[in-house]
């Protein structure tokens, strides 16, 4: 059954090659998502000290912060650029939760999932989700889900504007850009969640999102995971 399997992957592969989203070269039948020289070229951050790294820092104090982690580091001239534009315009919501569960086994081992019960992702804004058709941190954080078994809470917090893109702003404007810019709707039954998100800058987004649902959730520990960081 397994080499007719192979057998079946290997002539789709033929007849409709899959390409690598990164390099779009070819994939063999055996590579998932994106081929394994791209995968070995990421530019990995390889954190493993989850309470004493640069993503810590940005979120120290601002509310009761668990694990931090972020995956790759996100640079424009560089393949994590590729991946993260197919994954967030790219209609490729599976290669999202590919890579959620990627760095979930990556990350495992190392108890980033101990004691977390939830997983929550950065909503988009509803028109934003309509038109893209869905949200690249859930599939993210189906991914990982996949992986640690921990559910996924879905709508316990909403985005209230469909605010621009953060990334031509400076400081003092994301700030301004990203005040209330999350409502939290629903309490969450969780001691500690884990807030997903695809790309971190500087952390404005996330900390206004954590911020919402700590207000509503005062014992709630709250982790961060992101795919990406700036
Ligand atoms: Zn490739």
């Amino acid at each position: 059954m397994a080499s007719l399997r192979t057998w079946l992957c290997d002539f789709l592969n033929l007849i409709s090659p899959r390409l690598c989203p990164v390099c779009n070269k070819h994939m063999d039948s055996n590579e998932e998502k994106v081929c394994e020289h791209c995968l070995n070229q990421l530019p990995y951050t390889y954190i493993t000290d989850f309470q004493d790294n640069p993503v810590f820092r940005l979120f120290e104090r601002k509310f009761r912060l668990g694990r931090t982690h972020s995956y790759i580091r996100y640079q424009h001239d560089l393949n994590s650029h590729l991946l993260v534009t197919q994954l967030k315009y790219g209609h490729r919501p599976d290669l999202a939760r590919f890579m959620g569960s990627r760095v979930a086994r990556e990350i495992l081992p190392y108890g980033f999932f101990t004691d977390i019960d939830g997983i929550v992702a950065v909503p988009l804004h509803w028109i934003r989700q309509w038109q893209r058709g869905y949200n690249q941190s859930a599939q993210i954080a189906l991914g990982i889900s996949d992986v640690t078994g921990i559910p996924v809470i879905k709508d316990a917090v909403k985005r209230t504007r469909n605010n621009e893109s953060q990334t031509h702003k400076t400081s003092v404007k994301r700030a301004k850009n990203v005040e209330n810019l999350f409502q939290s709707v629903s309490g969450i039954p969780c001691r500690h969640i884990l807030l997903v998100d695809d790309v971190l800058t500087t952390g404005a987004t996330l900390t206004s999102c954590a911020q919402a649902i700590a207000q509503r959730n005062p014992r709630i520990t709250i982790s961060i995971l992101t795919l990406a960081k700036a």
